[in-house]
């Protein structure tokens, strides 16, 4: 038994002025035949399962290229041909293969290609031919189309956003991989659109019970697996919202109608699905409130919108500017991308004190650049942090201190937004005697940050992501979606 596995994953934020090229994957990750780590990252996870399966299992595992860029603009039209290329290479050397399994993201767009991963599954498929098995992970944050769905016989997404379980997901896409190979089952793929875009936060209810519900449908009476595509709301493109998507043991009518049940069940909750969110001062104000009621942990107040695992920059300080104005004085943030400032910060060296343009360089919409004199804390070439299992690089990194506060802020050359508290403990920040920390993310800090923070602040503060899919001035994507369209599936009573 012989099985190919390889990975090419971004997630492609349309609207971003960061473009996406070779060195975008080369800076994130990026590693050939055979040197991919053992420790998975987001999207790549089958790759080192596979090989650990192969060793324990006793059959062959042909490894191609993994890669991943952090999520940005469009991917530069040669950089995705080299890189789809390169992959397809190795699989015609490895050939004849059983199966291949791949790695995906499925939010990807490149210029001149509104659907890279379908058109990467059907040059699979070319190549192995109708009968060799194709299973691809993807992320949930992503689009589903009919080329990829023709071309697939086996898939399934992560089902937790915050994406813990993406090495879980990883496992189950191989072992529905291994189990078909074997002749145990027949996965046949169902999906169901639900005409609708939004986030879809299972770290809270309802989706958390509506996730558990899935769970603990998958393995029973013939149903295989069950994926929410929640969708990627600044990917503006054809196939742009939310899918179910139902894998069966051969029963494709079992399959169409438990997804279109589960499709209506979710479209049903879509007003309630996204967190509670605040503006920037009346966030402030809770934070404050907050801390004054529980001065043991600190607050965290999440900048959800500049989220570069979004594809936005990640260098908005329209949070920051508004902390220091309403004189808060004790509180760490993860992080700033600036690599201008970091450089700068480098060759002054640590301990220096000196002016310092901080973030807002990427555009106007995260507010201007702060200007700051700040004393250089810590300097770091390769910083870091975790991400459950998975090694996160922060490129070269800086820790300022405004003159005068007891304000960290880390400053990043690689972006990537804020997964676990590590992300200043290893950058020599001691956050748990902050009174407050800023992070940048939507939610995949939030795991993470439960257990160090004494509240959790969710803040809808000004960027450049399309925040509003009702207000969003898309080309490509349908528009017959909610909240464009009050009730597209009908049924509200
Ligand atoms: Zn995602």
């Amino acid at each position: 038994m012989r099985i190919f596995t390889a990975s090419l994953a971004t997630e492609t934020n349309t609207f971003s002025p960061v473009p996406t090229d070779m060195n975008a994957f080369k800076a994130a990750f990026y590693a050939g035949p055979g040197e991919h780590p053992d420790t998975p990252t987001l999207c790549s996870s089958v790759v080192p399962i596979l090989r650990r399966r192969a060793k324990a299992e006793g059959f062959v595992v042909i490894e191609g290229t993994s890669c991943w860029a952090e999520p940005a603009g469009l991917i530069q039209r040669q950089t995705y041909e080299m890189l789809r290329d390169q992959i397809l290479a190795e699989l015609t050397a490895a050939m004849p293969v059983d199966a291949v399994v791949l790695g995906l993201h499925g939010a990807m767009a490149a210029q001149g290609y509104d659907d890279p991963e379908g058109d990467l599954l059907s040059r699979v498929r070319d190549i192995v031919g109708p009968t060799v098995l194709v299973a691809a992970e993807f992320d949930p944050h992503s689009h589903l189309t009919a080329l990829r769905v023709a071309n697939l016989d086996i898939m399934a997404t992560f089902l937790e956003f915050p994406h813990v379980d993406f090495e879980e997901r990883g496992e189950h896409v191989v072992e529905l991989t291994l189990r078909t190979l074997r002749g145990e089952i027949k996965p046949v793929i169902s999906s169901f659109d639900c005409r609708m875009i939004t986030i879809f936060p299972t770290s809270q209810e309802p989706m958390r019970s509506f996730v558990d519900r899935l769970k603990a449908m998958e393995g029973e009476n013939g149903v295989l697996s069950i994926s929410v595509i929640h969708g990627f709301m600044a990917g503006d493109l054809p196939d742009m919202g939310t899918r179910i998507v139902v894998l069966t043991d051969n029963d494709k009518a079992k399959g169409d109608s438990l997804a279109a049940a589960l499709g209506r069940e979710l479209y049903g909750l879509r007003k309630q699905a996204a967190m509670p969110m605040f503006d920037t001062e009346a966030g402030l104000d809770r934070a404050i409130a907050i801390r004054v009621a529980h001065p043991e942990m600190p607050v965290t107040i999440a900048d959800i919108w500049d989220n570069p695992g979004g594809g936005v920059a990640g260098d908005a300080t329209h949070i920051l500017r508004r902390m220091m104005q309403r004189g808060l004085d004790d509180f760490a943030v993860a992080t700033i991308w600036d690599p201008i400032a970091v450089t700068f910060c480098h060759a002054a060296g640590e301990g220096a004190v000196l002016n310092l343009r901080v973030g807002g360089k990427s555009g106007p919409e995260g507010g201007e650049p702060l200007d700051l004199r700040v004393t250089v804390q810590r300097l770091f070439h390769a910083g870091w942090q975790s991400f459950r299992n998975s090694r996160v690089t922060l490129g070269s990194t800086a820790v300022v201190r405004p003159v005068g506060t007891n304000i960290d802020i880390v400053l990043i050359t690689s972006r990537t937004q804020t997964y676990e508290p590590d992300i200043f403990s290893n950058q020599g920040v001691d956050f748990t005697g902050k009174a407050y920390l800023l992070v940048k993310s939507t939610n995949h800090f939030h795991a993470g940050f439960v257990p160090v923070s004494s509240e959790i602040i969710y803040v809808a503060a000004p960027t450049s992501y399309p925040t509003d899919p009702a207000t969003t001035p898309y080309r490509k994507a349908r528009l017959d979606l909610w909240p464009r369209i009050a009730d597209p599936l009908g049924l509200d009573a």
